[in-house]
């Protein structure tokens, strides 16, 4: 295909990106920047909040660990 694809979201404007989390071509109103590297469209931070997001991308830097062990202090 040598046709520019459409946003798949709005279904109106030419696809600028992708959403990582979906999948969905996006265009420059339905992906909202995260990070200056990163865009997702605005479902999935709506649905996931940024966070999440980022989370599931991989790129929150402060990673939560599920079993933490604390050393008590006596
Ligand atoms: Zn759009
Ligand atoms: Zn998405």
């Amino acid at each position: 295909m040598c046709e520019m694809s459409l946003c798949e979201i709005c279904g109106e404007y030419l696809s600028i990106s992708y959403c990582p989390i979906c999948g969905r071509l996006g265009c420059s109103d339905c992906l909202i920047q995260l990070t200056p590297v990163v865009r997702v469209c605005r479902d999935c931070l709506n649905k996931y909040g940024r966070d999440k997001v980022l989370e599931l991308l991989g790129l929150k830097s402060r990673v939560s660990r599920p079993y933490t062990r604390v050393k008590l202090i006596r």
